[in-house]
């Protein structure tokens, strides 16, 4: 196969996915040549192109000139055999196996020996669709996200036949379009989808074994872990018909990964149709216009903050806590002297801290010093602690005008669950070889908004770090979910940052 430049581009559906293909594109001195079942639909997508454009001449973001230039670009075939001539054939049709294998069997009796054909599919295996091909080493994956134009990132997949010099061409044709592509192994989910599903079904745990409410892990997530949107937010715009098949489909996929086990809620609200915005109920309800009702809050206990407290046990988190009641201007005394005490956990949960050390429950909380610190402090009872105690560590966090929130007892609070869990799926998908560690980092941002690559932030929590709140998770709960992949494991060991690609 030659490796020449993609300069003619045929593609096959032209709905959402096809027509934001054709544009970027069209508006990138590439040939795009659409095709659709429907006769009307590419009539229909160039017409939806041609406005966009319109408006970005309007903006000044685009001149004329170089609009009738992308216009002269963007070209309808009304057949598969006017795309004799293309280098590149991107399927982009409804999202059926039996019609992907049909079309590419059809595209190879068209197309030149050294034509690629590429799907956009977001869950078929590549593979599959390559298998029903005379020549399964020419077929790839684009993988484009909607709106294709915005959407910065693509996934280009190799299946288990695809020769490398496919994908190369593919990783050409993408950059030289201004979008950032990135290599991928044809496993379930591929990238993105697959190290997405960390925060959603970490956040249903949450909710399941009741942690705290929807909207208190969103606030947390957004104001100490600084998402932009809280999982349940999400969990609601997507919509649960979307996103719990998906997390169903990647579990099995991976034959039961314990890490990505689906929490059973999330099943259970689907069949009662609590499906997000679009029923106008889902984790929130939505008003006739559609905007989020704000949930009535549950009462808080209350209390006055205290002027000593005493902070139990040793080691970095301690110290850090220590260090900040000292900012506080707050005594530290003996724990049997203090009015409340105030513990750090570290993957452990505030009773098995309050067992280890000796404290007393009754007075003792936990305060998560990994995240928020500055900006929004998570604070956890155990079963035993006074209400009154609550109030009183709740008005000691809030009374330097910091938020906080009040949650029932969890291994590693709330968001060392949340992002140690996202941590060690990025580091597992990178020891698993499906990509390499840039471009995870790459991908989960500009795919998931995230507000930074996971290995990354893993390297800037400190991998060590990383590896103790699995660990102590691990141990609270006995759940495999939580056992650290290799990768981070070595690198932790070692000193490493999470970044380090694997030797040889
Ligand atoms: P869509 O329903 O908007 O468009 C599909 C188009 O394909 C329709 O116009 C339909 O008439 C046409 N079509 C169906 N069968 C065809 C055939 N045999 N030959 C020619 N045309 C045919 O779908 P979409 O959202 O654009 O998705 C297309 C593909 O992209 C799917 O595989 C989907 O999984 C994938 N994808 C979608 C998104 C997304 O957010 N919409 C994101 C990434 C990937």
């Amino acid at each position: 196969m030659t490796a020449g430049a993609i300069g003619k581009v045929g593609i096959v559906g032209a709905g959402a996915m096809g027509r934001g293909i054709a544009q970027l594109l069209a508006q990138n001195s590439v040939q795009a040549r659409l095709y659709d079942i429907e006769g009307e639909a590419v009539a229909a997508a160039r017409e939806a192109v041609t406005a966009i454009w319109r408006r970005l001449v309007e903006k000044g973001r685009m001149t004329e000139a170089q609009m009738a230039e992308a216009q002269g670009r963007l070209q309808a075939a009304s057949a598969l055999t006017e795309f004799k001539d293309c280098d590149l054939v991107i399927e982009a049709v409804v999202e059926k196996l039996e019609v992907k294998r049909a079309l590419f069997t059809e595209l190879e009796g068209v197309v030149a020996e050294d034509a690629i054909l590429a799907s956009n599919t977001s869950s078929l295996s590549i593979t599959a669709i390559a298998a029903a091909c005379a020549r399964p080493e020419r077929v790839a994956g684009l993988h484009f996200f909607n709106p294709v134009p915005l959407m910065k990132l693509v996934e280009i997949v190799a299946g288990e036949l695809s020769a490398p010099e496919v994908t190369e061409r593919l990783a050409a044709l993408v950059a030289a379009t201004g979008h950032r592509g990135v290599k991928v192994g044809d496993t379930p989910g591929f990238l993105v989808n697959h190290a997405g599903r960390a925060y959603g079904t970490e956040a249903l745990r949450l909710l399941q074994e009741g942690v705290a409410p929807p909207a208190a892990v969103d606030r947390v997530a957004r104001e100490a872990g600084g998402f932009r949107m809280g999982p349940f937010e999400l969990l609601d715009l997507t919509g649960l018909d979307v996103s719990i098949p998906v997390m169903e489909s990647i579990y099995h996929g991976f034959h039961e990964e314990p890490r990505l086990k689906p929490a059973e809620i999330g099943r259970r609200r689907l069949t009662a149709g609590l499906l997000g915005r679009k029923t106008g109920e889902g984790f929130y309800r939505y008003g006739e216009d559609g905007k989020k009702l704000e949930p009535a809050l549950p009462e808080e206990p209350s209390g006055k903050a205290p002027a000593n407290i005493a902070v139990g046990g040793e080691g970095w988190a301690a110290e850090a806590l220590r260090d900040w009641a000292r900012a506080q201007g707050l005594d530290l005394l003996p724990p049997g002297d203090a009015a409340l005490v105030l513990v750090a956990p570290l993957g452990e949960d505030v009773s098995s801290l309050c067992a280890r050390l000796g404290l007393d429950p009754r007075h003792t909380l936990g305060m998560d010093v990994v995240f928020g610190l500055e900006s929004h402090r998570t604070l956890a009872a155990n079963p035993a602690t006074l209400p009154e105690k609550a109030g009183e560590a709740l008005a000691l966090a809030r009374k330097d005008g910091t938020p906080a929130t009040l949650i029932e007892d969890s291994p590693g609070l709330l968001m060392q669950r949340l992002v140690a869990s996202i941590v060690n799926l990025a580091s597992e998908i990178a020891q698993l070889g499906i990509a390499a560690p840039d471009d995870i980092d790459a991908a989960v941002t500009l795919g998931l908004g995230y507000p930074h690559g996971p290995l990354a932030w893993g390297d800037a929590l400190g991998p060590e770090r990383v590896l103790e709140i699995l660990r102590g998770l691990e141990v609270a709960t006995g759940d495999p979910r939580y056992r650290p992949s290799l990768w981070l494991r070595r690198r932790a060991e070692l000193g490493l940052s999470l970044l380090t690609e694997a030797a040889g």
